[in-house]
């Protein structure tokens, strides 16, 4: 048995009057946060300036600063849970913390900026609870909150509740978020897991995952996308035309934005599912899964649809496999990421030098095969990862050899840009010149 960190995610059913309750108190932390940041600042000017004035940096150094001052800011703060307050606070804190971890370089990735206001239907709606009455009710269609109470969800609480009821998960918080206009509450539950060593199974399976299909595997099946996702996919499509098509500032503009943001979040839900069915069947099914490496901090600012959905999947699929391996016995390989699984022919090893996301097959110059871009991908992550293992790497990190290194990585939710754990050993096989391969979890 181990520990290991679970969210689990359900949409809400709020009355009229609950959704005012939801809103604000992600407006309350919302003001606390821009208040507070203000209070930072001035602080760091006056102490520029020459004088001795503290500078709240921490959560409780804050959260004083705000209790002393909270009644000439927000006279009406008694109206909100005191959680959304400090969920804001928290925010901030954190938000300092990663801002001087980075300029100390105690911090990967790019230069972590210094936190910004939050705006009013710019910034994310979101406010977390981390105290007082967070249940799950047992008719398990109902989940109590602070302050806003019983509310109503969407669909059944059954696989949250069933482990609550038999003792082995334990709710540390939840936070409340709005994706255009559905609000959804996610728990964040410490489980009691059974690990099993091995599934028992030695088979490799390299994933692809597309935008025509969900995903290409390795062995040449094509996962398809579900009917409802390529509905709301064409849909989508048609929608940003339109939008495009809209002038700067009018009001239909406005409406059709709003309703790309509807369509977009439920494409991103049902792709979220079918990759859960998926990503379960690999972990369960085959002994190792290979899957790219992915640029996280480079994705966030693609603009170009495809390329946005693709990366999206491709997130998703990634953060599944963070722990569902593990949870299931197997293992997950991901390639290095100067690896170039998509522009190298799997049949004789040619790399072409571009190959751009339009180019649905692969035509090799050097042995002349043509085949589909998603299949040869998948294909030559399998062979990468047959050859890493042929090499003996596999046996040096046998199952069970490295157990330390489980329960830190469970948390794939709250992995960001730059900050992925690394692996614990790095086997450099190189067929084909190229690849150096990270292990994610050794097990
Ligand atoms: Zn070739």
């Amino acid at each position: 048995m181990a520990t290991v960190m679970q969210a689990y995610r359900f949409a809400l059913d709020p009355t009229a009057a609950q959704r005012r309750a939801l809103a604000s108190h992600c407006g309350a932390a919302r003001v606390a946060h821009n208040w507070a940041l203000e209070l930072v600042k001035t602080r760091l000017d006056q102490r520029r300036a020459g004088e001795n004035v503290n500078v709240p940096w921490t959560l409780p150094e804050l959260r004083r600063e705000w209790n002393r001052t909270k009644q000439q800011v927000a006279p009406w703060w008694a109206e909100n849970s005191k959680e959304a307050y400090s969920s804001g606070l928290d925010g901030l804190a954190r938000a300092l913390k990663n801002w001087t971890d980075s300029r100390n370089g105690h911090r990967k990735g790019p230069l972590v900026r210094f936190p910004h206001k939050k705006r009013k239907g710019r910034s994310r709606d979101a406010c977390r609870f981390t105290t007082g009455a967070i249940k799950v009710l047992d008719d398990r269609r109902h989940i109590q909150l602070p302050r806003i109470g019983i509310l109503k969800t969407q669909e059944s609480t059954r696989k949250l509740a069933r482990r609550l009821e038999h003792g082995t998960a334990r709710i540390l918080a939840a936070t409340i978020a709005r994706t255009a206009d559905r609000w959804f509450v996610s728990f964040t539950v410490e489980v009691e897991r059974a690990i099993p060593a091995s599934n028992g199974h030695h088979t490799v399976i390299g994933v692809d995952v597309g935008i025509r299909h969900l995903a290409t595997l390795s062995t040449g099946a094509a996962i398809s996308n579900p009917r409802a996702l390529e509905h709301s996919l064409r849909k989508l499509r048609r929608l940003n035309r339109q939008l495009a098509r809209r002038r700067v500032g009018s009001k239909r503009r406005r409406t059709t934005k709003q309703r790309v943001a509807r369509v977009h979040a439920r494409a991103a839900n049902l792709r979220r599912d079918a990759l859960h069915k998926l990503t379960t069947s690999l972990a369960t099914r085959h002994g190792t899964v290979v899957i790219e490496h992915l640029n996280m901090a480079g994705m966030v600012r693609n603009h170009h649809l495809a390329r946005a959905l693709s990366d999206i999947g491709a997130g998703e699929l990634r953060r599944q496999l963070a722990y569902k391996p593990l949870w299931y016995g197997s293992r997950l390989l991901v390639a290095d990421r100067f690896y170039p699984s998509s522009k190298t022919c799997s049949t004789c090893g040619w790399v072409k030098a571009k190959l751009t996301l339009a180019e649905r097959i692969f035509r090799c110059e050097e042995c002349g095969i043509r085949i589909d871009r998603d299949l040869n991908a998948a294909r030559n992550l399998t062979a990468l990862a047959q050859h890493v293992a042929q090499s003996g790497w596999e046996t040096r990190n046998a199952r069970g050899a490295d157990r330390r290194t489980q329960p830190a990585g469970q948390v794939a939710t709250k992995r960001e840009a730059g900050t992925e754990r690394r692996s614990s050993k790095t086997g450099t096989a190189a067929p084909q010149g190229t690849a150096a391969w990270t292990m994610e979890h050794s097990f």
